[in-house]
């Protein structure tokens, strides 16, 4: 398999648009045309991961963190970031990044932090704006549903939980082919007036472009005529962070327990703000940008990491805060992709890091 069907696949989950301005997820090393023998999942691409993919015969590792940031201007193997990527230049490893991506859409990192609480019915903390768009296409009669199996396949009219959603409206549509067309119906210079079918979607503005040449593709005239919207709705389906409900309310002190055999890790926190635990929000990873957040959604609780002394303060009684640590955070993502690879390919070889790369130890 291509390397470049794997990378279609997990942008289809994650589309790299997503991601946050200062980050760098993608392709980083390898190109898409390479034909791949396996992929390892590992949450940081370390010379050590990278050593374990070469002893294996693997030449895909798909990590969440970026092993590169920013611009690199020496590859002299001085720091560590150029060790691997001199590395993997050397033995034909492709490296691909799915970071903020990741965290950004409903069914990723915190989908599984939320999974690991046995929450349920959880929908994105911040919802992100300007991530939807309304596209509006005009079909003969008998083509409304080829264009509509188009649109459909290439991911539009998705809304929360339900698929295929479209509106149809039916009017008299009317053209004038001018010299060089060549019209559906009727003749050049001659004005033809037929029956069409408005058919309006709700779309992810990451996939209007595949969704535009797919219904350009179905459908029957020369010139499609269509528009697009922009749409004021927050999407359910990308931004930052989680919130969900336990389905039992629970004393604050089980609950700290709980967390702590969920991330197999000693935790921070700030004091209850209720004896007991109902609502709770999660980010993986550094989530203190999301604190006004998880107290406007009415949690007792907000999992994240990354917290500093003076940001402890913050809580400030409205909400308690719990650091579990950054790599304790996410380290149930490596399960996320893996899974997620091997349910699409299943023939295909996914494997797991045996190499534990969390750089903090704990005394
Ligand atoms: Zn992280």
């Amino acid at each position: 398999m291509r390397i470049g069907e794997i990378i279609e696949e997990l942008e289809l989950w994650a589309p790299p648009a997503l991601q946050e301005s200062y980050d760098n997820s993608g392709l980083i090393v390898g190109t898409k045309e390479w034909e791949s023998r396996g992929v390892l999942v590992a949450l940081d691409c370390l010379e050590s991961v990278l050593d374990e993919a070469i002893a294996k015969n693997i030449n895909l590792v798909v990590a969440h963190h970026p092993i590169v940031f920013g611009g690199l201007k020496r590859f002299n193997g001085v720091s560590y970031i150029e060790r691997v990527v001199m590395k993997a230049i050397k033995h034909d490893v492709a490296i691909y990044a799915i970071h903020t991506n990741l965290d950004n859409v409903l069914w990723g990192v915190n989908a599984k932090i939320m999974e690991l609480l046995g929450i349920r019915n959880h929908s994105i903390l911040s919802p992100m704006k300007g991530s939807l768009k309304k596209f509006q296409v005009y079909v003969p009669l008998d083509s409304v549903e080829v264009v509509e199996e188009a649109v459909f396949a290439a991911g539009g009219g998705k809304i929360s939980d339900y698929e295929e959603c479209s509106f149809k409206t039916e009017g008299i549509g009317s053209f004038k082919g001018t010299d060089g067309a060549q019209p559906f119906i009727g003749a050049v210079g001659e004005r033809a007036c037929i029956h069409e079918v408005k058919l309006e979607f709700i779309v992810s503005a990451f996939a209007a472009k595949a969704i535009e040449n797919a219904a350009r593709n179905a459908h029957p005239y020369e010139e499609m005529a269509y528009e697009w919207f922009a749409v004021e709705n927050a999407s359910t389906q990308y931004g930052a962070g989680a919130v969900g409900e336990l389905d039992q309310e629970m004393k604050f002190d089980a609950f700290l327990a709980l967390v702590k055999k969920a991330f197999g890790t000693t935790l921070k926190y700030t004091p209850a703000v209720k004896e007991t635990v109902k609502r709770v929000a999660v980010c993986g990873g550094s989530g203190s940008f999301l604190l006004g957040a998880a107290k406007g959604s009415g949690s007792d609780v907000f999992i994240t990491a990354d917290y500093k002394y003076h940001q402890f303060f913050d809580a400030d009684g409205g909400i308690s805060i719990f650091d579990v640590g950054h790599f304790e955070s996410e380290q149930f993502t490596i399960d996320l992709i893996a899974d997620r690879l091997s349910e699409k390919f299943p023939r295909f070889a996914v494997l797991k890091t045996e190499v534990n790369t969390n750089p903090i130890q704990y005394y």
